[in-house]
């Protein structure tokens, strides 16, 4: 935990009146006169713009000057500027990881319309990130070796796709489909809707490709069934389910399936009925006589 000097924390507090933004509705002097009762709160100040460049050089000055240990800057939301002043207090010496940003416009200012209870809530969050920041550590990035295979899930158009775009950037890929067969949706559809494409010409030659990439490794008929680790690290388990046919020997003629006693469909099939396309669970359902097209 960095310390000042005499080891005491020495937070600076800054309180943005954002133009107007939070200032019309915030009382933003009181919320400033508050922070400084906090505990370990050495100085706390309000400015029109603390994103600003000299918004962030004040900031800045007081780190170098006063021997700022920790920095809340009270504004808009972190998703806006927690960079910027990471950035700025990590100029000027203190570990980026001893700021923390309260968010008094999305979460007050422009949510609220009376003024004396949004301040109220202003100073609480505000007193909430002074202790924390007060409770947070140093922290260090560090560079570690990643595996930047990609495991993707589902092997439909969207899958698929993805599949192609890793493998052809020249990453590992691993394409896991649950079905027998890549394709998923798109593979039961005459046209796509609004082009009126047709399917089959768009998806078939990238089935064909997802198939033969040397970058993809794909398992078909399969489910991920545990995955541990962290980004960068993880080993997934992958449950590949019996085919009841010899792969090497297969030649499509389909007759294993009219003599396997197993249910070998997909879970559902998409078959048309009086010119509607609908999903069907029970395979023998879809014994169901279809209707002619057109
Ligand atoms: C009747 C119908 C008509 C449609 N018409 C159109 C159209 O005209 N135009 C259009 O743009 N969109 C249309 N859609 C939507 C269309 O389905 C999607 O745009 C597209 O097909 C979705 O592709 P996808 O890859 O995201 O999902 P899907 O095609 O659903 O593919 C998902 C894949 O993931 C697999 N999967 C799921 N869970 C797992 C798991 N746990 N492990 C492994 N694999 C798994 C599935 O088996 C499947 O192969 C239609 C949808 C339906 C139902």
């Amino acid at each position: 935990m960095e310390m000042s000097e005499n080891g005491k924390k020495k937070i600076g507090v800054y309180i943005c009146h954002c133009g107007t933004n939070i200032s019309q509705t915030v009382d933003v002097k009181a919320v400033a006169e508050y922070a400084w009762t906090l505990p370990d709160v050495h100085l706390s100040r309000t400015y029109q713009y603390m994103c600003s460049d000299p918004g962030q050089a004040l900031i800045q000055k007081d780190i170098e000057e006063q021997g700022l240990t920790h920095v809340v800057v009270s504004s808009c939301s972190p998703l806006m500027h927690e960079r910027t002043f990471r950035r700025a207090v990590a100029e000027a010496g203190v570990n980026p990881y001893l700021f923390a940003m309260a968010n008094i416009r999305e979460q007050v200012s422009w949510v609220h319309t009376d003024k004396a209870k949004a301040t109220e809530k202003a100073k609480r969050l505000i007193a909430a990130t002074v202790f924390r920041v007060s409770r947070q550590e140093e922290l260090f990035p560090e560079t570690v070796d990643v595996n930047p295979a990609v495991l993707i899930i589902g092997a439909g158009i969207a899958g698929i796709e993805a599949a192609l775009k890793c493998a052809i950037a020249g990453k590992k890929v691993y394409l896991v489909e649950k079905e027998p067969s890549v394709g998923g949706h798109m593979a039961f559809f005459d046209k796509t809707f609004p082009t009126l494409d047709c399917a089959a010409c768009i998806l078939t030659p990238k089935m064909v490709d997802v198939g033969i990439h040397p970058n993809i490794e794909l398992l078909t008929w399969s489910e991920v069934t545990k995955v541990d680790g962290y980004i960068g690290n993880f080993t997934v388990t992958v449950k590949k389910k019996a085919r009841h046919v010899d792969i090497d020997l297969c030649n499509s003629c389909g007759d294993c399936v009219e003599a396997c006693p197993a249910i070998m469909y997909p879970d559902f099939k998409v078959v048309e009925i009086n010119n509607r396309l609908i999903k069907q669970k029970d395979p023998s359902e879809a014994k169901v006589p279809v209707a002619p097209r057109g």
